[in-house]
C-alpha cells in the first residue's frame, strides 16, 4: 500500500487513519501516497503550536532566520530532479516545467533569506525637540496560508518564505489533490533546522481545514491563492474576524497580436501562454486578440503549431503537454468546449484523448467575440479564444473588457503600440513580446479587479503583508 503522510503539527508528523489517495493524472494506477484529511481540531492544534513557537522565532536573530531559509534553498536546489518528478507525477506538468517550478521555489527561499537580513525600518526626525521617532516592522504572529493545486511547491514557497523571514509562525493548507510537493517542502524546512511549531501543515478539504484557518481567532492574517469564488468567501470571513487578507485569484488574460508583430514570435508567445502547463496557470493567455489585417495568416500558423503539440505522459521526454489535473477539471473543460461551439465558435481541438489519464487536446475557439461566456469566464485548461479586432484601439478596449486584471500582453514591433499598451492596460502585469505567464521571482506579482486583493506577493513588497508597522516615539531630553 502507498505510504501514508500525516499532518505536521508542533514538529511532529501525526499519523492518522483518515487519509485520501493522491493519484497521478497521467497514469491513474500510479498512487503517489495517502495524505491526511485533517479536521478543525487539527487546525486548532496547529495554531496553538504556532502561537507557542512564534515568540522565540521572532526573537531569533535575522541571521538565524536567514540561515534556515538559505539551507532550505540549498536542499531544494540539490533535489531538483527528485522533487520535479514528484511534482510532475502529482500535478501533471511536464518534467522540465516541474523542475523549473522546483528551481523557482529554491530561488524564492534564497531571495527571502536575504530579505530576512534586510528587514529594516525608518528613523524620522520628530517635529518635537528632543523626541525620536522610529518606524519599525514587526511580525504578525500566526499566519494562515491556503494554496491551490497548480503550483504545489512554488506557491507554498513564495508564501512561507516571506512569512518566516519576517518572524511569523505558519499554518499551511495545500490543495487536496496536490499535497505531496508541499509535504516535501515542509520536510526540507524541518531538515534545514526550522524550530518545531514554526511551520505547521494541515492537509484536507477547504470546507473543513480551510474554513477553520480563516475563522480561527488567533490566525492574524490569511494569504490565499485560488479561485475568485473561494477568495470572495475568505474576504468576507476575514472582514468579520478583522484580519489581514491577501487574495490571488483567477485571470482571463489577453494577448494582443498586432499586424506589425513578428509573426513567428507571436505564434510562439501565444502557444506558450495558452498551452504550457496545460493552460493551468492563472496567468495563461486565454484570450488571443488579433488585428484583422494579420488574423487569417496568424490563425493558420498558430493552429498548425497547436495541432502538432504532442500530448502525453509528463515523464516522457518527447511529451509537449501533460494531462489536465483531475477528472472534475477535465469535465469542466469539455463543457466549455461544447459551450464555445454552441456560442458559434469554430472549435479546433479540445477533445478528450483516448489515453489512460485525463488527457485533452489543446483547443482554439475561433471567431469568438469578447462577450461570449467562454471569453469571460476562467476555464483554467488548454483552451484559448481567438477574437478578431479592427485596430489597436479596439484591441486595447477588448483586452480591458474583463472582470479580471492579472496579466496582459501585446506582440508588436511598434514602440507607440507597446508604450500605450503598457500604460493603458488595466492588468497588474503587462508583457511586450513575452507570454502573459512566466514571471521573475524577485519582483512583485499580482493583479487588479477580480484577480487580486491586498498587498502584492513576491519580491521585497511581499514583506508588506507579513508585517505590521509600529511607530515608536521616545523623549530623551529634560523639562
Ligand atoms: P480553489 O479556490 O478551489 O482552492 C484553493 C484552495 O482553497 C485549496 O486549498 C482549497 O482547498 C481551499 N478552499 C476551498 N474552499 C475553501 C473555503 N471555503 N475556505 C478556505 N479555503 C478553501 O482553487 P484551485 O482550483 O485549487 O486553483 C485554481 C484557481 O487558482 C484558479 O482560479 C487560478 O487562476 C487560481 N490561481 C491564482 C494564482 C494567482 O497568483 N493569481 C496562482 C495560481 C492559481
Amino acid at each position: 500500500m502507498a505510504e501514508a503522510f500525516g499532518n505536521y503539527i508542533g514538529g511532529t508528523w501525526r499519523q492518522t487513519a483518515d487519509l485520501s489517495e493522491n493519484r497521478n493524472p497521467a497514469r491513474l494506477d500510479d498512487v503517489i501516497g495517502r495524505y491526511a484529511r485533517g479536521s478543525a481540531e487539527d487546525v486548532d492544534a496547529a495554531v496553538e503550536a504556532g502561537r507557542d513557537a512564534q515568540p522565540a522565532w521572532a526573537a531569533a536573530t535575522p541571521e538565524d532566520r536567514a540561515n534556515v531559509l538559505d539551507r532550505a534553498a540549498r536542499l531544494i536546489f540539490e533535489r531538483v530532479p527528485e522533487l520535479g518528478e514528484l511534482l510532475a507525477r502529482e500535478e501533471g506538468k511536464l518534467r522540465r516545467e516541474a523542475e523549473g517550478e522546483v528551481t523557482r521555489a529554491a530561488n524564492v527561499m534564497r531571495f527571502f533569506a536575504g530579505e530576512a537580513l534586510r528587514l529594516g525600518g525608518e528613523k524620522i526626525a520628530s517635529v518635537r525637540a528632543g523626541c525620536e521617532v522610529d518606524v519599525v516592522r514587526e511580525p504578525l504572529g500566526v499566519v494562515g496560508l491556503i494554496t491551490p493545486w497548480n503550483f504545489p511547491i512554488a506557491i507554498p514557497a513564495w508564501k512561507m518564505a516571506p512569512a518566516l523571514a519576517a518572524g511569523n509562525a505558519v499554518v499551511i493548507k495545500p490543495a487536496e489533490i496536490t499535497p505531496a510537493s508541499t509535504v516535501a517542502l515542509v520536510k526540507i524546512l524541518e531538515e534545514a533546522g526550522l524550530p518545531a511549531g514554526v511551520v505547521n501543515l494541515v492537509m484536507g478539504s477547504g470546507s473543513v481545514v480551510g474554513n477553520r484557518i480563516v475563522d480561527h481567532p488567533d490566525v492574524r492574517a490569511v494569504s490565499f491563492t485560488g479561485s475568485e469564488r473561494v477568495g470572495r468567501q475568505i474576504a468576507l470571513a476575514g472582514a468579520e474576524g478583522m484580519k489581514k487578507v491577501q487574495l490571488e485569484m483567477g485571470g482571463k488574460n489577453p494577448m494582443v497580436v498586432m499586424a506589425d508583430a513578428d509573426l513567428d514570435l507571436a505564434v510562439k508567445v501565444c502557444l506558450d501562454g495558452a498551452f504550457f502547463s496545460t493552460g493551468q496557470r492563472c496567468t495563461a493567455s486565454s484570450r488571443l486578440i488579433v488585428e484583422d489585417r494579420i488574423h487569417d495568416a496568424f490563425v493558420e500558423k498558430l493552429d498548425l503549431a497547436r495541432a502538432a503539440i504532442r500530448v502525453g505522459d509528463p515523464l516522457e521526454a518527447d511529451s509537449q503537454m501533460g494531462p489536465v489535473v483531475s477528472e472534475g477539471q477535465l469535465e469542466s473543460n469539455l463543457t466549455y468546449v461544447a459551450q464555445a461551439a454552441s456560442e458559434g465558435c469554430e472549435v479546433r481541438g479540445g477533445e478528450r484523448l483516448n489515453q489512460a489519464g485525463y488527457f485533452q487536446a489543446p483547443a482554439l475557439f475561433l471567431n469568438a467575440t469578447n462577450d461570449m461566456k467562454t471569453s469571460q469566464e476562467e476555464i483554467f485548461g488548454p483552451c484559448a479564444s481567438v477574437i478578431r479586432v479592427a485596430d489597436f484601439d479596439e484591441a486595447l478596449a477588448t483586452a480591458n473588457d474583463t472582470r479580471f486584471g492579472l496579466s496582459s500582453g501585446i506582440c508588436t514591433t511598434s514602440l507607440r503600440h507597446a508604450t500605450e499598451f503598457r500604460r493603458k492596460s488595466r492588468a497588474g502585469m503587462v508583457m511586450v513580446n513575452l507570454p502573459t505567464a512566466g514571471v521573475d521571482y524577485h519582483v512583485p506579482f499580482g493583479g487588479n479587479k477580480g484577480s487580486s486583493l491586498g498587498a502584492r506577493e513576491q519580491g521585497p513588497m511581499a514583506m508588506e503583508f507579513y508585517t505590521s508597522v509600529k511607530t515608536a516615539y521616545s523623549f530623551a531630553g529634560s523639562v
